[in-house]
Formats: C-alpha cells, structure tokens, sequence
C-alpha cells in the first residue's frame, strides 16, 4: 500500500500528487509538508496496520501512528467537540506543551463504532527523507535525560513546574507524572496526551518521587541540588508551585551563567506588490544586521497596523517609537532574582503604548472603524531568558537546528472560538471572519488590553523570527524553515542574506499584504570555566523568604487565553473588535462564527446535561465521559450549529481561503483527548492505565 501512496501538494493551485519521498512538489516546487499524528486510544493498534490507508487520506506509519497524505485539505471536525476533547482546547495559551487536536475519523471501521481522533505535535524530528527519527513521534523524557546538559535538565523540570498549576485546575497534572507521556521535543518538554486525574489529586510529593528517579542520571553539578530539591519536595517541605518555580529559576540563572550569548539581529519591510502603503513597522531600523556582545539585551519588534486614512501606518510608528523608550525607563534592579519583572517592565511598556495611540484616537475623534491600532510582536533577551510578547496576529517562530515552535497564539475569533472549547483550530480557521483580531495596540483604553508575555530559554543557538502576516499567512513558515533559516543556524547564509529571502519569499508567495520580518539570532557557546554546583540551601535563603511576602503571579508569563476561556462568549463589542489589517474594510459587528459558537455552546451544554442523565457511566471513573460514538445524529432535537457561512467539509474541495485566516501552525498545540476512547462498550481507560488491547 505505501507504494502506491501519493502525498498531495498542499499548494491549492497544484494540489499535484508527489512520491511520500519528495520534499518538494515535482510540479510546482513548493516544500511538502509532512503532518505525522497521533492516534489516540491503544485500540487502534489492534484494528489499523503499518501501511493501511485510513478513510483514504490518513497513512498508517507506525503504529498510532499516521501520516496526513492530503494536508491541503481541513480534517474533518465534529459539530461539537467532547468535553474531554475541549479540554485540549482550552489549553491552547499551553500549545508549546499540550498537543493540539487535529482532526477526527468518524468510525472509519464498520466492525466497531470508534471515531478516531488525531493528535499534533507542531515539528517533529524527522531525518533527511521527511521520516520519523523517534518511532513514536518523540522521546520519552528518560530516554534522552541522561545526555543532556545541566542547563537543559533543569530546563525541563521548570517546564513541569511551571505546567503543574495550570494543569492541576483542569484536573489533569497526572499527566506530568506519567514518564510514557512525558516526550521531549529538542528543548521543549511536550505531552503525548493527557491523562485524567484520579479521585485524589496528586500533589507535589509525587513529582517529588518522579524527580528523584531522575537523579542518579543527572548531570554531575546539579546532581546534589536535585537531592535536595527532591527530598524538599519528598517531605511536603515545598508544597507551592510557585516556590518551586522561583527555585527552578534560580537555578537556571546559576547554570545560564555556564554560558556566554551573542545576538545578530536584522530587520526588513516590504510595501509588497498588491498594497499602495507600507503599514507595517519594526525596531531596530530595517536594512542593517546589528551585532549584539554578550551582556548586551537585544530587543526586536514588529507592528502591523490596522484603520482607515493612514491610521496603521501612524500607530504602528507610535508603537515603534514609544516601546524602546518605555522599556530602556524601566529600572532593571532585583531583575536577577525576579525574572517576572521583566514580564512586568514589558506589559507595563505595552499598555502606555496603547493607551498613547488610544487617546490619539480619541484627540482625532476617530470612532469605531475609523480607529487606528496596531498588532505587536516583541522579543526582548536578558541573560537566558527570552521574553516572547504579543498582541494581534503577528507571530513569533523559535527555530532550532532541529524544529520550529510557533510560539504565539493569533489573537483572533479562531483562536477565541478554541480557547473557548468550541471548535477544533483546523475548523475554526475555515470559517469566514476567523482571521479578524479579537484585540490590537490602541483601540480601546489599556484595561481591556490583555498582552501575553511568554518567558522562554536560550540553552542552544536558535533563531526567533517575529513577522507579520505577509509572511505567515498560507503556512510559508512552515513550509520554508528549514530551506530558508536553517542555512544561518548552519553558518552557510547571513542574516541579512536570510531575511532578505523570506522577505522575497513573502512577496512572492503570497504578496497579498505588507509583510515585515525581524530575525533575532542567537549564538550560545559554553565558558571556559564550568559552573559550581549550586548549593540548594543558597537557592532556597534567596528565594523563599521574599517570594511568601509576596502574591505574584508565580510563573512570570501572562496569557489573554486564560480569561477568555472563562469569560461567556460574547460577541467582542464594537469597540475592541478590530478587523483585521488585511481584510476587506467591513467585519460585521456580531460575527457569524461567534453566533454560531454560542449556539453550538449552548445546545453543546443542554446535550451535554441531557447525556449525563441518559446515559449509563462506568462506576470506575465517572470524570472521564468519552463521547459514545457518533451517530449521524448525536443531539436530536438540536439544530445543527453551523454558521451562516460554515464551509462544505467535503473531501476533495478546495476549502475557502479568506483573505484573513491564519495558516494553521504546526507549531501552536491545543490539547488532546484526556483519554484514550476504547472500543464497544469497554469504559475509556485513562492514559495512566492503558487497557489491555481489545481485538
Ligand atoms: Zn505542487
């Protein structure tokens, strides 16, 4: 069967069946872009084999493993997603770690009534010929923990830590303590899926009891602070995820000290050959690489701005001039011990800005559409942490010489409707008005504005692209990285040479709207002296006695998903709904795809009620109430939630394009199923204790 398989080009205009070898289409020369999956539920092992062709499209490469043969296409989604399902989704602000739901294969099998669905993971290591490096997409965590470096394994450790509460309030931090879902992807620590947690909780201790497994296979010099940190936790000594945050963090200064960092950073803006004005803008001034010393904080920013009569291109500058400023203002005391303040310095410098070109707006009487705002995208550095901003849909890419992360999250209706648990992301970027901005710089007054600021770490070379949607939109990221920006992390092309071609790139391949690029490359090379092993006790005076004075917010990152996931699905109001740079003049006030959410929300939540009283539950794990299998009906007596406009999911077309949606990224997760469905009658099994396979 894997023979004859073809993989479609994802192109909408070629669409040319190609070898499963090929990395670029034969006919049009566009990189193929291979979509690996998971397959959730160990029974599908037994029903669907290495080199079957599932629901003629999905390629079975290993087992549970499939391959995605006509990407061009939107997977199928369910007109309301389980609840177990729409716990993945609203973890999307978590992306980097919880994998996103890609797509459903209703009951592909007639011999049992299962849907299938699929899990995506962003980039995963695949060798030269586009295969698989790991068999089961990544590695465990306990297969590569013993190789890597000091920084490295404390790099990890803070990333359960800082995942621990935002998991625990949606009842699944058991994830964190199963080692078989525990994978790595290069330096991001990443969950096969998600697992339900039992009627006791667990707690610190236990992660207590999974470190200290880690141990014996540390690196040397962190070895000693792990026991400690271990048994600390082991006791019930530290009980507070945000103490063991602050420790972690600590420790990652005390060993990012092992390194030296330099920065290239090179930036450039384009009209484009479509638009008659340029309104986007960046920082630093386009057109000259500047190099960076170590000790020096790079900075780099881009804006796209949005509103009639010139009004972009005005506040986009506004944002150029004034955020520099704001942040350079900032004092940078006790910022060795609180790398939240950073987060801080830089959500403070975003709302004076918007509040600057809000009241501009105001100065001008500029009301509703007329309004002049700006989406943003700031990456500032400081010793090894790299802080992520954003607003709007310009995005930020981390590529290292193994992957691309999309590291933003569009803040659009798609991304609201994910948030929100309505829709799958894949669906929501189909329907019309998905693209349009749910908030941008300098609309409404700052205390609507919810900035995200993410805290990620330098422990490698790597290179953070912050563009605007010239670039971004129809996936040319994902489907040029390797070709266009691994040459700079391999030393053969500039960044200047590189950011030109994504520039022209961007014109050439979309050339729909302005597109602007700014390149922050960053080299890590090791000291010549090593680090000495940090002194838990050191760690713990420094840190826990000021963190109990205080009530921070314990990770330092801040996400605008969080509170819209809680908030009830309101149309965005005139005011602070802004249409997107790119679309066409007009979003209509209330959208059709928010309507249509409600709707499925509401009917969502009465099928729901009416479910959990008609249907039996398993007295073993009442929490978990994976859907029984769809029927063609599955809610009678609801009306069917599509929207006005709701796209023909038929198999074979080509699915609308809007001006405004964002390419789905392989690099942005939402989450996925908490459990596994089983077969026939069986009741689910949590990923924690996987059911024996049934045939
Ligand atoms: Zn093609």
């Amino acid at each position: 069967m894997d023979s004859v398989t073809t993989l479609q080009c994802q192109n909408l205009t070629c669409l040319s069946p190609n070898a499963l070898t090929n990395r670029f289409c034969e006919k049009c020369g566009t990189p193929l872009v291979k979509h690996y999956l998971w397959m959730m539920g160990d029974w599908v092992r037994t029903y669907y084999h290495v080199g079957e062709l599932i629901d003629n499209r999905y390629l079975v490469k290993q087992p549970q493993i499939v391959l995605d043969t006509k990407p061009a296409q939107a997977p199928q989604a369910p007109d309301e997603p389980p609840s177990w399902i729409s716990l993945y989704l609203k973890l999307l602000p978590f992306h980097l770690h919880i994998p996103q739901v890609y797509g459903y294969i209703p009951s592909p099998d007639e011999r049992l009534n299962m849907d299938i669905w699929l899990l995506e993971y962003g980039a995963i290591p695949l060798d030269e010929t586009g295969e698989l490096i790991y068999p089961e997409l990544l590695p465990t965590l306990a297969e590569v923990w013993s190789q890597a470096s000091d920084l490295r394994q404390i790099h990890w450790l803070w990333q359960m830590a800082k995942l621990w509460h935002p998991l625990q309030k949606k009842a699944v931090v058991s994830s964190l303590l199963n080692p078989s879902l525990m994978r790595v992807n290069n330096q991001l620590l990443q969950l096969l899926e998600l697992s339900k947690d039992e009627a006791t909780a667990p707690n610190l201790r236990d992660l207590g009891a999974l470190w200290a497994g880690l141990m014996p296979t540390a690196a040397a010099n962190i070895q000693d602070f792990l026991a400690s940190l271990t048994q600390e936790l082991e006791s019930g000594d530290l009980d507070r995820p945000e103490s063991l945050i602050a420790i972690l963090d600590y420790a990652l200064q005390h060993y990012g000290g092992g390194q030296e960092r330099s920065y290239e950073i090179f930036t450039c803006t384009d009209t484009g050959p479509l638009r008659e004005h340029n309104e986007d803008a960046c920082y630093p001034p386009t057109n000259q690489a500047i190099t960076l010393a170590h000790g020096q904080n790079p900075l780099a920013i881009v804006c796209d701005g949005i509103g009639g009569q010139e009004g972009g291109e005005i506040a986009a500058q506004l944002a150029i001039e004034t955020l520099p400023r704001e942040i350079n203002r900032s004092p940078t005391t006790d910022m060795e011990v609180y790398p939240e303040s950073h987060s801080l310095v830089l959500e403070q410098a975003i709302r004076v800005t918007n509040d600057l070109i809000s009241q501009r707006n105001d100065q001008e009487s500029r009301q509703d559409r007329q309004r002049m705002g700006t989406t943003l995208v700031m990456a500032f550095a400081h010793a090894q942490e790299m802080y992520a901003a954003h607003v709007g849909d310009s995005r930020i890419y981390w590529i290292t010489a193994h992957s691309c992360h999309q590291v933003t999250v569009d803040d659009d209706l798609a991304s609201r409707e994910v948030k929100l648990g309505y829709l799958l992301y894949r669906d929501a970027i189909q329907y019309p008005n998905a693209g349009a901005l749910v908030q941008a710089l300098g609309m409404s007054s700052a205390t609507n504005l919810h900035p995200t600021v993410q805290r990620l770490i330098i422990d490698q070379d790597c290179v953070f692209l912050l563009c605007s949607d010239g670039l971004s939109d129809y996936d040319r990221v994902e489907q040029y990285w390797d070709s266009e920006i691994l040459p700079l992390l391999r030393g053969e092309k500039t960044v200047t040479a590189v950011g030109e071609s994504l520039l022209q790139l961007a014109n050439q391949k979309n050339g729909h709207d302005n597109s602007t690029i700014a390149l922050v490359y960053c080299r890590v090379v090791p000291k010549a002296e090593p680090v000495t092993p940090l002194v838990y006790a050191q760690a713990k005076e420094r840190i826990i006695p000021d963190l109990y004075d205080q009530d921070f917010d314990y990770s330092g990152d801040t996400y605008s998903g969080e509170e819209v996931v809680t908030a009830i699905p309101t149309p965005p109001p005139a005011s602070s709904s802004v249409s997107s740079h790119t679309s066409p003049p007009a979003l209509t006030r209330v959208s059709p795809l928010v309507v249509g959410a409600i709707a499925v929300g509401v009917l969502g939540l009465l099928a729901a009620i009416a479910w959990q009283f008609l249907s039996p539950h398993p007295a073993s794990n009442p929490s978990i109430s994976p859907t029984p299998v769809t029927g063609p009906t599955p809610t009678p007596g609801t009306i069917p939630p599509a929207p006005v406009t709701s796209p023909s999911p038929t198999p074979g077309t080509i699915p609308p394009a809007p001006v405004t949606s964002p390419s789905p990224t392989p690099g942005t997760t939402p989450s996925a199923p908490v459990t596994s469905p089983s077969p026939g009658t069986t009741p689910p099994a949590p990923v924690t204790s996987p059911t024996p396979p049934n045939p």
